[in-house]
């Protein structure tokens, strides 16, 4: 699969969980709110935690958290700041996993909540895989086609592109 020349990359993965529309948004290079609130509690989490093996390493268009050994065994981290809601994070895991693989390396994925203090493993079975292979197909389809609409939903509260989908609708 050529991850590369479809500029498909483990985020993208993760969103597509999430939203439609943020997917392309990101997937276009149109730049959310940095400022954001929660993009910035994230890179706290990130930066302030796990300070000894931290490591994020950028290959095939995405850029892993943390990439340590554990028990012998290479492990591949994100790092969240609570576990609700993880099933993009998880796909976001099992999508390196699976790039890994192909090139021949064993590795399973961690997520860490280090402000619940939870360590939650994720390996990549022949479901899981056949699953992510539908999205990836679903997210390549999604990214060459138009700007899906805004829909409201749960997480826009917390979206960086709230003010871009939402400054013009009406109170
Ligand atoms: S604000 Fe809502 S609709 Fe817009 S990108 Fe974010 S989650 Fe999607």
């Amino acid at each position: 699969m050529s991850y590369e020349s479809e500029k498909i990359n483990g985020t993208l993965v993760n969103y597509y969980y999430t939203c439609d529309r943020e997917v392309w948004l990101i997937y276009h290079g149109i730049e959310s709110d940095q400022e954001d609130d929660n993009i910035t509690i994230g890179r706290q989490i990130e930066n302030e935690s796990y300070r000894r093996d931290v490591k994020q390493i950028n290959f095939l268009n995405s850029k892993i958290d943390i990439v340590s050994k554990e028990n012998e065994i290479l492990t591949v981290s994100e790092v969240k700041k609570s576990s609700k809601n993880l099933i993009g994070t998880k796909m976001q895991l099992l999508y390196y996993l699976k790039i890994l693989k192909e090139y021949g390396i064993e590795a399973r994925g961690l997520i860490r909540v280090p402000t619940e203090k939870k360590k939650i493993s994720v390996e990549l079975t022949q479901d899981e895989e056949n699953s992510l292979n539908e999205a990836i197909e679903k997210i390549k389809k999604l990214v060459h086609g138009k700007l899906p609409p805004a829909k409201i939903i749960h997480f826009c509260k917390k979206c960086a592109y709230s003010e871009f989908c939402w400054s013009d609708e009406p109170e």
